[in-house]
């Protein structure tokens, strides 16, 4: 009855798994599939356990930069893994990728390794708390910063008070020191810091969103939060599990040329391994114990197979800065191409790009914040996903996740898609 080994390895997991999947993306629920099951995955490709081949352009949501299994990475993760998988104790590599990313980002003088984005933000945010003295956070509508339960927030229902839980099970209580504010809305960021004076111990943001699907900063945005969060004592983090060494090697902060206080790291920073990081000043970092009154701590963090992992792909990207020019004029030839068939079939699409992120929205209206991301037509996205699907191309299954281009994309493969994409 099941009609691949997909559908019958999804009604199994059903059974064992909620939903059938360890994130809930995966479920393919946003778009009415059922999802593949992965068997292996090398270069731009993605090869399904019925045999299917895909070109992939999710990238396992972002640390796919380099493509799969680049030989380099897969080779220090081979080597590392015959010298033991953990120790509980200090290594070289983690030295050496502290320094990798001290390079990249000047900002980070100090970084702690940890094994997920989420951890990454709970933990910055907890020392950026202890470093302040104060309680209350600022985010913005529709960024994401993994799923720790004072982050898991909307809007409360009246303007300028606390956020209301997004999640169930997450306490009421857990969510009243974060305040919500608009991305892009330098007035609603202005209202809140001006309310909650000398409260407010750090705003966080996604300097380019892509958790509402692909949403850029517009011209100032940040170098306004830079100038509000100096005129009000709190920090600005900028969490760049994305951005970072995506953008470019030295993420967004350098790209955007707006340097934060506290940066946090995760997708690419690992290599595919799991592994994250959150860093800043050296006088900002060593409030973290064992230095510092502020605890945090990780039995796997800084994992020896991860750091050999992170590191072989930062030293490549570094080697390589030529990679995200190419990654960018790839990225370009797709958003082109969702424009032309826009025109050819007279259907509203509005593209987002900015390096190598990009989405097509379906909607006549610019999308610059969370509401008029929501704005775009789903079902239509639901539809474009099944055609990208049918024509061999994997794409996320949610419109409100970003297209990802690796280095291992070859023009003819960009191509090849956008011929796709022309004919939707
Ligand atoms: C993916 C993501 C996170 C969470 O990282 P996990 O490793 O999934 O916990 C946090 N922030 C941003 C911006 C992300 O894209």
């Amino acid at each position: 009855m099941d009609t691949t080994r997909s559908d019958y390895l999804f009604r199994e997991s059903l059974k064992r798994i909620p939903g059938g999947v360890n994130s809930p993306v995966r479920a393919f629920k946003a778009v009415g599939r059922t999802p593949l099951f992965i068997q292996s995955a090398k270069g731009s490709h993605i090869t399904d356990v019925d045999g299917n081949t895909f070109i992939d352009y999710v990238c396992s949501w972002g640390p796919g930069i380099l493509g799969h299994a680049h030989p380099e990475v897969v080779e220090a993760v081979q080597k590392a893994c015959a010298d033991g998988l953990t120790y509980g104790a200090p290594t070289e590599r983690e030295w050496k990728l502290a320094e990798l990313i001290h390079e990249a980002m000047p900002s980070v003088e100090k970084v702690r390794l940890v094994s997920s984005g989420t951890e990454a933000v709970m933990s910055a945010i907890r020392v950026a708390r202890g470093y302040t003295g104060r309680d209350l956070i600022v985010k913005f509508k529709g960024n994401y910063h993994g799923h720790s339960d004072g982050l898991l927030v909307k809007a409360g229902s009246a303007a300028l008070t606390t956020a209301v839980p997004d999640s169930s099970g997450v306490p009421a209580s857990y969510t009243q020191n974060t305040l919500v504010a608009l991305y892009n809305d330098k007035e609603s960021v202005r209202e809140l810091m001006e309310a909650y004076k000398g409260q407010v111990a750090a705003i966080i943001v996604e300097p380019v969103a892509a958790n509402m699907g692909v949403v850029l900063p517009e011209d100032g945005f940040l170098a306004f939060l830079r100038e509000i969060t100096d005129a009000y004592g709190s920090l600005l983090i900028f969490d760049e599990v994305i951005t970072g060494f995506r953008l470019g090697f030295g993420g967004a902060q350098e790209y955007f040329g707006v340097t934060p206080d506290m940066t946090t790291l995760g997708k690419i920073v690992g290599g595919g391994m799991p592994m994250a990081a959150y860093g800043g000043s050296a006088e900002i970092m060593d409030k973290v114990s064992p230095v510092g009154p502020v605890y945090q701590a990780g039995t796997l963090s800084g994992n020896p197979v991860a750091t050999a992992a992170g590191i072989a792909t930062l030293k490549i990207l570094k080697a390589h800065k030529e990679y995200y020019e190419k990654l960018e004029q790839k990225a370009r030839r797709l958003a082109d191409a969702f424009a032309k068939s826009g025109e050819k079939s007279g259907r509203p699409v509005q593209v987002n790009q900015i390096g190598s992120l990009l989405s097509a929205f379906f909607t006549d209206k610019a999308v610059r914040d969370y509401d008029s991301a929501v704005g775009a037509d789903t079902g239509m996205y639901a539809k474009y996903f099944g055609w990208m699907l049918d024509h061999g191309v994997y794409v996320a299954p949610s419109q409100f996740e970003a297209m990802f281009v690796s280095v291992a994309h070859t023009d003819e493969e960009i191509e090849e898609t956008c011929q796709v994409i022309r004919g939707l």
